[in-house]
């Protein structure tokens, strides 16, 4: 398996939460990053895709006929058959039917749909420009267009949502008959709007009670939709996983182009500069594009592992965890398994162990404890 994930990087404006490398949107820069970009995925070395995913930023604030250009790019480049899952991100406000077509013309067969909320007032609170009957209109567009799978994102303990409305939300977003959700608890990051409201106004803010009360109506109303649960975050009609997603969580590789945009590859993981200019810079010129670079070894490697086996439904399986890492799970954690189990966060099998219903809630604190380990 072999992700290739893709950054564009610009917005139509920008949400006062966001933390992602994006920049708002100039056709003439969009331009010139498009260029700097091609140039990069030209210089990368061979290899064989098994999923492509364009992200951002916003990705639909290119053309549409850049976008299925870009895709038919990276397939030829990266050999993706047509079995290859290929998703796009989209802002729901900036796509027309027209412009679905041309994306399925290309071999698009995911749409993953930034939608957060569809409450006006919490779409607002967002910093985002759409309305709920857009959403309905780009997933009937898309249906239309024969993409095979569409996702929507949403964001619970969003200030000022109430467990009404975020029913309320999750429920429109099973009533369209997609195929897949995401549901994230809202992130305060150092240095955003929202960093700076919260700094005023605490209150304003959901507690980790609250929050996980509302992730609750989460699993509750979607597995009550048909939804499975595979991740965390990520709830999917059977048949409609992200296998891209399930490659990062399987600890697969991947190439990631952009600016921003991270990789992994025997055994490194890398991560290109945030820095706009230095990026297109480099790969204008076919130079190494500047960033940081690791080598997970030992313990940090299989730690890292394990958090984001731990992620998934199926958890960590103990055969897969010796075969690739040498190590006996049980033993090898055995002085942070105890707390765990007791605690009620983690339920160890004979052949796996997997996070406990309420060790779903705490899921950072649980990874954290695998990821810090030193024997
Ligand atoms: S659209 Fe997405 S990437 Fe762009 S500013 Fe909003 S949250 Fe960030």
């Amino acid at each position: 398996m072999l992700g290739i994930y893709v950054h564009l990087p610009f917005c139509p404006y920008i949400c006062p939460y966001c933390d992602f490398a994006k920049w708002p949107h100039r056709r003439s820069a969009a331009k010139r990053y498009l260029d700097a970009l091609c140039s990069e995925i030209e210089a990368a070395p061979a290899a064989q895709a098994s999923s492509i995913f364009l992200g951002g930023g916003t990705p639909n604030t290119y053309e549409a006929s850049q976008i299925g250009a870009l895709v038919e790019r990276l397939r030829a480049r990266f050999g993706a058959r047509e079995s290859a899952e290929i998703s796009v991100e989209i802002n729901p406000e900036l796509v027309g039917a027209g412009d679905l077509r041309i994306y399925a013309g290309a071999g698009v067969n995911r749409l993953s749909i930034g939608v957060q909320s569809f409450d006006l007032a919490e779409i607002r609170t967002l910093g985002r420009r759409h309305t709920p009957a857009q959403v309905a209109g780009v997933v009937a567009a898309a249906r239309r267009a024969g993409i095979r799978s569409v996702s929507l994102d949403l964001i619970f303990a969003v200030p000022g949502q109430s467990p009404a409305s975020w029913r309320a939300s999750l429920i429109a977003a099973c009533e369209l008959g997609v195929d897949h959700v995401s549901a994230y608890g809202l992130t305060v990051e150092e240095g955003t709007r929202y960093a700076r409201w919260r700094e005023r106004e605490p209150t304003a803010f959901f507690n980790d009670d609250r929050e996980a009360d509302l992730y609750e109506t989460a699993l509750e109303v979607l597995e009550a939709a048909g939804f499975e649960q595979y991740e965390i975050s990520n709830f999917a009609k059977p048949g409609h996983r992200s296998s891209h997603n399930a490659n990062y969580w399987e600890n697969g590789e991947y190439f990631g182009f952009g600016v921003g945009a991270a990789s992994y590859r025997d055994g490194e993981r890398s991560v290109h500069t945030r820095d706009l200019e230095a990026y297109l810079r480099a790969a204008s010129a076919g130079e190494a594009i500047p960033g940081t670079s690791e080598r997970l070894e030992g313990a940090a490697r299989a730690g890292e592992a394990v958090m984001l086996a731990l992620r998934t439904a199926q958890g960590v399986s103990f055969a897969a965890f010796k075969d690739r890492y040498g190590l006996d799970f049980i033993s090898f954690y055995r002085p942070i398994l105890g707390r765990l189990v007791e605690d009620g966060l983690l339920d160890i099998g004979a052949a796996g162990a997997r996070l406990t219903k309420r060790g779903r809630f705490v899921a950072n604190d649980v990874c954290g404890a695998f990821v810090m380990f030193a024997p």
